[in-house]
């Protein structure tokens, strides 16, 4: 056994931690873990999904064709430019793949999504973690941090764990600002929720250097589907088409995806409600002496006095069946992340956290 060996990176890999979904010997648990979309998804992809059941002895389609349509439509995208994936998480593994491998960096920030370490650790290629500023992220450190060995940069805008996002001059300066090798990928699992933003579109368009990322395990609501796509310079999809398995997607997960990216009324409903829910939560929060950024996203990074107490707090929400996310991995020991649930759960985890602080 002791020549049979992993490439090297691969053991530095930790395990991703998911939200936790159960808690042993309490029935009517609420999970505010994990981002979900508490409403689940539309009905017509729920309708989509039972009916591709039918054709579960075909092989699915290998170009995605009908889903990159509708995403084209949806999101003013063209559809050449589009790759689907098995979440955007394969869309991540692409990109390290294709073009980061031994003796090159990948540049990720200091409370960035684990993905980006860990599938540019998979490639063999070296994670570079970079300061942000006050939980956001830091253009100038991430350029002070670039070199000849840059070959990608990570950015979730808005961000996860933090919920903060930069502003579309600040993304300029970035991709005008890294050295020529290098490719800026702009995740945007959140970009739904924030009114009047594109997820960086015009930015692909504008630039060579540019990628997007997409998701429909948010505002969609098919996190348990796991669809995601990408979207960038023909040059570059064309490139990850090439390490993408032609199957990658079966035909249910393509026509359910399809469906929800064209019920362009509930996502507008889900954003709304969002929007409401997430600033009456930060507000109980903060009123009860837990303050936040402000979160563009469909989280709260809600802030203790201390590690001790927010673990403490965790513990508490547990006892009364509320499941948050420690983010204690992400270098952000004294916080917990909260998803904007529905208005039952809003009022639930205000209510605990409020006799959380009452009770210290
Ligand atoms: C949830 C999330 C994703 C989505 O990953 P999928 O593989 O599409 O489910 C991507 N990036 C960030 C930052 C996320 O929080």
């Amino acid at each position: 056994m002791a020549e049979i060996r992993p490439q090297p990176g691969i053991m530095d890999i930790a395990l991703y931690q998911g939200g936790q979904s159960h808690l042993d010997g309490v029935a009517d648990v609420v999970k505010l873990s994990s981002n979900e979309n508490p409403f689940g998804p539309s009905d017509k992809a729920k309708e989509a999904f039972v009916r591709s059941g039918h054709q579960l002895h075909r092989y699915p389609s290998t170009d995605h064709a009908g889903l990159r349509a509708a995403i084209g439509e949806v999101h003013g995208v063209n559809p050449d430019q589009v790759i689907c994936g098995v979440g955007s998480d394969e869309i991540i593994t692409f990109l390290c793949q294709a073009y980061a491998g031994p003796g090159d960096e990948v540049i990720h920030t200091e409370h960035g999504f684990s993905m980006y370490r860990i599938s540019t650790l998979a490639a063999g290629a070296t994670p570079i973690e970079v300061p942000e500023r006050e939980r956001v992220v830091d253009v100038d450190a991430i350029l002070a941090a670039c070199n000849f060995r840059t070959k990608l940069v990570f950015i979730a805008n808005p961000a996860n764990p933090t919920g903060t996002m930069i502003g579309g001059n600040e993304l300029a300066r970035l991709a005008d600002g890294l050295p020529k090798q290098a490719i800026l990928v702009l995740d945007g699992a959140y970009a739904e929720y924030v009114e009047e933003y594109d997820g960086g579109k015009a930015l692909v368009d504008a630039r060579e250097n540019v990628f997007m990322t997409r998701t429909f395990s948010k505002i969609y609501g098919l996190g348990g589907l796991r669809v995601g796509w990408g979207y960038g310079p023909k040059e570059i999809v064309d490139v990850l088409n090439r390490v993408r398995g032609p199957f990658n997607l079966s035909q249910t997960q393509l026509e359910t995806a399809e469906a929800a990216v064209r019920d362009m009324d509930y996502t507008e409903r889900c954003r709304t409600e969002n929007t409401r829910l997430r600033a009456w939560l930060a507000e109980a929060l903060a009123e009860a002496g837990v303050p936040s950024d402000t979160s563009t996203a469909n989280f709260i990074l809600a802030r203790f006095t201390s590690p001790d107490e927010a673990e403490a707090c965790d513990e508490w929400l547990k006892s009364k069946g509320i499941i948050v996310r420690r983010v204690a991995g992400y270098k952000l020991p004294n916080c917990l992340r909260i998803t904007v649930g529905d208005e039952a759960s809003c009022r639930r985890v205000a209510h605990a956290v409020r006799a959380f602080k009452e009770s210290v």
